[in-house]
């Protein structure tokens, strides 16, 4: 077995390998035995964190194939992805029977990205009512909570309500490292982190390639960091993460900008959904639309989600006046309209 280093997941006082295993990729694995095998094959190489959710199609019934007999050896954290109290329940009871288990260790709050979605958590009809039930029943031992949005998070986590957090770091998305992750440290909040290689963008295409363990280090480098998730389809995934600790070097400045000016295809042209073009005379929600516009092209297996969160946005792109006003007020000068135009051709189909 190798040795993969490990760190004190905050307050939770766990110690956790640097390298936990992500749960979604492994959706891609059709065959439940051959994904409990590669589950196996991590545990068996000594990693004893897991990171699912409710959400992940069939993932958490796979993980609990692995688990079966193992339970006591991993720190286990899946999500809800809904939000009021009784729903919540109900995906908790179903977690709970898909991973064979009769607690789990933190239950995040899924995705906690818009203040809509975080005023109805923490309302009497939310689902944080149902954690704080299910952590007093013994079902939960910790409640987490995960986002895509830093000031939300910061939000979230200064609010005291949750031990652990779960949220993006990588050499494109890295905002995360400037407040949050400090904070996190600084409150004893554990800290997790999912996309440690933006879904392998940074190896689809020349300009951006960069050297996967150099992906890694940057990511293992923050002393924040408690677990970063890798998703994993294969052993050689696996192989790849745990050889990241094993050779772990810290990169030197000079390296790091080297490597994020690479990653930069992705991080000039994101958008920073500062929220200046949102006054669109067709009040078509050109913020919303412009975030599923970069997460579709580093997550491409998440793209049911798109879907689904497209569909739920109205007016769409489709009824778009072509002022340009937008762009005019974007201060990064984006191509919103060709995006919206992306968005609307690939998920405007309906769910
Ligand atoms: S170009 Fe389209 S999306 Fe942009 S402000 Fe005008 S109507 Fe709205
Ligand atoms: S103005 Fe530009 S950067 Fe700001 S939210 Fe709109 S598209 Fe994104």
């Amino acid at each position: 077995m190798s040795t993969i280093r490990k760190r004190r997941l905050g307050r939770t006082g766990f110690m956790a390998t640097e390298i936990g295993l992500g749960g979604i990729p492994i959706m891609q694995v059709q065959d439940l035995d051959e994904a409990a095998r590669l589950i196996t094959y991590g545990l068996d190489q000594g990693i004893n964190y897991i990171d699912t959710a409710r959400a992940y199609a069939d993932s958490e019934k796979k993980f609990g194939l692995a688990l079966k007999g193992r339970r006591r050896e991993v720190f286990l954290a899946t999500k809800t992805h809904a939000y009021d109290y009784d729903t919540a329940w109900k995906y908790l009871e179903t977690s709970l029977t898909d991973l064979q288990t009769d607690y789990i260790d933190v239950w995040h709050m899924h995705d906690i990205s818009t203040r809509e979605r975080w005023d109805k958590i923490r309302s009497q009809d939310g689902a944080l009512r149902a954690a704080h039930e299910a952590r007093d029943q013994g079902l939960i031992r910790y409640i987490g909570v995960t986002s895509h949005n830093d000031d939300l998070l910061l939000e979230c986590m200064q609010t005291g309500e949750f031990d652990v957090i779960l949220c993006v770091y990588n050499l494109a998305i890295h905002g995360a490292g400037e407040k949050c992750l400090p904070y996190a440290h600084e409150h004893d909040i554990g800290v997790t982190i999912m996309k440690p290689l933006s879904g392998g963008i940074f190896f689809r295409r020349e300009e951006t390639y960069v050297d996967p363990l150099k992906a890694w280090h940057f990511v293992l480098q923050n002393p924040h960091v408690n677990v970063a998730c890798a998703g994993f389809k294969n052993e050689r995934d696996i192989d790849q993460a745990i050889e990241a600790s094993r050779t772990f070097q810290p990169l030197d400045e000079a390296e790091i900008q080297e490597l994020v000016s690479r990653a930069r295809f992705l991080g000039e042209d994101i958008c920073r959904a500062c929220g200046y073009c949102k006054d669109c005379p067709a009040q078509i929600p050109v913020p919303e639309i412009m975030r599923i516009a970069d997460e579709a092209r580093v997550f491409s297996y998440e793209w049911p989600r798109f879907r689904r969160e497209y569909a739920s946005l109205n007016p769409k792109a489709d009824a778009c006046l072509d002022c340009g006003e937008c762009e005019e007020r974007c201060p990064f000068k984006l191509n919103i309209r060709e995006r919206l135009r992306m968005v609307h051709q690939y998920f405007g189909q309906p769910v």
